[in-house]
């Protein structure tokens, strides 16, 4: 048997290749012949050629559903040794919330995630933690934690992503300034290499393979299991919106904000171009502070900018949260008309944004072409990007939602393979459009398409020292550069885990080799 490990993976990405001598049947042949306690489908395989982006389809030859995570480890073996007889490809797919088929595998094979056993399990005392399959959804973990008053601690804005997804890329959301992102609130994970090996790793443990997988694209191995870092539940939420008009001052603001211990527990914002009737909108979930100020403001032709927080509380303790949210908005220099609150519970307020799913899913505006463009900007650029982008290159936000905030990197772990602008402060930018199916004019695909290229041009002439979050590149000196001096490293960690390069294709890293 060839020494399999010692091959290095070219890592240039070309268009998807046909296996020239493999014919589909006897792919699915070998595969049918493999003892598993899950199954191998080869009909139903369209839903895995689509993701949350809706712009790519790539159809694999077959679907695993596991039931263990031996499946798992038998089917990357058996595909690992068959050597040059194939070139299949393996991606695991969680819920295939990805934007441009990074959960994909051109007529390779897909796992779904979320079929696989065990199922989680609680540990309470001193240091709570929790396991959790890697196909597990957030919100399931989050309705079982909060049975025994716990929780994980950093969240993503929306909670219908898998743990394996969103580790696999960093978890970032308003709670990420104090706790850092998901990547950095595991204890241990379970992993299936590009080998078929199935090792267990932690800081202690394989600590290469740990800090690789995390924030590592997939790269390197299947997570079948993570063990979470846990704290106290919380019951209720208030949730504050104000508006800014100057940039400077909101941004500021934020950064105040995220400096302190004391302050609000989700620190986010996002902007506000030329939109009619946004407030009217609010005032279904949020009341105004001051009604007929409030209503003789508008938004319209205007650029605002939102600082969005929120601060955690027991109805017990309402006077004291009361007080403590007066005193963190005595610091602050928003425009005093338009102070915006809301009380919601825990879960209402972590789950807020399959709320929107639900209504924008009635109105089948769910599974339309998502080109979204999210960037990591360092402190010191923040301004000059803002003056660009949302002064200039964008005209509204009608298309859908801006989010803008500052993260304190001292509390993020540097050693996991997620890239970062390298200052002590930078902030997410997340543009999250939705286009118009079939439509040519500003809501179209095409039209944003050109609009981020515009954005992430800018970031390039300017030399922002901006990062792509949720990266996708098309050619090998574009992840290079992304990686920058963290290249060699990623280069070398796949030659040890995944030296055919089987795992993962839809990232467009690496080609598999035979
Ligand atoms: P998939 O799309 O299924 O997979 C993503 C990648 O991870 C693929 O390469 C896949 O092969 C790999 N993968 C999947 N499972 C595993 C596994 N078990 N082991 C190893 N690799 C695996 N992100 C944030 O950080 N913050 C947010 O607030 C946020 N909000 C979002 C809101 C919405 C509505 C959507 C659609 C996405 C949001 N995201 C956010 C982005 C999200 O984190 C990523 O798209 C994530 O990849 C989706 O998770 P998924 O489980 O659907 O993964």
């Amino acid at each position: 048997m060839p020494d399999r490990s010692k091959h290095t993976p070219n890592h240039f990405f070309a268009a998807p290749r046909t296996p020239p001598y493999s014919s589909t049947s006897k792919v699915h042949f070998s595969l049918k012949k493999l003892p598993l306690d899950g199954y191998f489908s080869f009909e139903n395989i369209h839903c895995a050629a689509k993701d949350f982006g809706n712009r790519y389809h790539f159809l694999p030859s077959a679907v695993l559903y596991p039931k263990s995570v031996s499946d798992i480890s038998s089917t990357i073996k058996h595909i690992f040794y068959m050597g040059s007889t194939t070139n299949l490809t393996v991606a695991a797919r969680g819920h295939g919330h990805s934007l441009q088929g990074q959960a994909q595998a051109h007529q390779g094979v897909v796992i779904n995630m979320k079929s696989l056993q065990p199922k989680m399990h609680v540990h309470t005392g001193q240091m709570p933690f929790v396991d959790v399959p890697g196909g597990e959804l957030w919100i399931n973990i989050l309705l079982e934690t909060i049975k025994y008053g716990l929780a994980p601690k950093s969240w993503t804005d929306y909670l219908h992503l898998t743990v394996g997804g969103t580790l696999s890329n960093a978890g970032i959301s308003g709670q990420a300034f104090r706790h850092g992102p998901q990547i950095n609130n595991v204890h241990q994970l379970e992993v299936v290499t590009g080998k078929g090996e199935v090792l267990t790793c932690s800081e202690n443990q394989n600590a290469d393979l740990f800090y690789g997988v995390l924030g590592g694209l997939g790269q390197f191995g299947i997570i079948t299991q993570a063990r979470l870092s846990l704290g106290p539940a919380q019951k209720m939420v208030k949730w504050i919106r104000v508006l800014y008009s100057e940039f400077s001052t909101f941004s500021n603001d934020q950064e105040h904000l995220i400096s302190s211990e004391n302050t609000f527990d989700y620190i986010e914002g996002f902007v506000i171009i030329n939109r009619t009737g946004l407030l009217n909108n609010w005032r279904l979930s949020f009341k105004p502070k001051d009604p007929i100020q409030a209503n003789q403001f508008s938004s319209d032709g205007k650029i605002l900018y939102c600082l969005e927080v929120a601060k955690y509380f027991d109805p017990d303790e309402i006077e004291e949260v009361n007080k403590k949210i007066e005193r963190l908005l005595s610091e602050l220099n928003f425009i005093p008309s338009t102070l915006f609150l809301s009380e919601v519970s825990y879960v209402e307020f972590l789950d807020r944004v399959h709320l929107s799913e639900k209504k924008l899913r009635a109105k089948g505006l769910w599974e339309v072409p998502h080109p979204w463009l999210n960037l990591l900007i360092p402190k010191s650029r923040i301004l000059d990007f803002a003056k660009e982008v949302f002064g200039n290159i964008l005209t509204d936000n009608s298309n859908g939602p801006i989010l803008i905030y500052p993260v304190n990197k001292s509390k993020w772990n540097n050693k996991t393979s997620m890239v970062t602008p390298a200052e002590d402060i930078i902030y997410l930018v997340a543009f999250l459009s939705s286009a118009t199916p079939s439509s040519t004019g500003k809501d179209g695909l095409e039209h944003i398409v050109t609009q981020n290229q515009r954005i992430l041009d800018f970031c390039d002439k300017a030399n922002l020292g901006s990062k792509q979050y949720l990266p996708h590149y098309s050619n090998q000196e574009e992840w290079e550069a992304h990686f920058g001096p963290q290249w060699e490293t990623f280069v070398q960690r796949k030659s040890a885990y995944d030296p055919l390069a089987i795992l993962a294709p839809g990232q467009r890293i690496f080609q598999r080799t035979i």
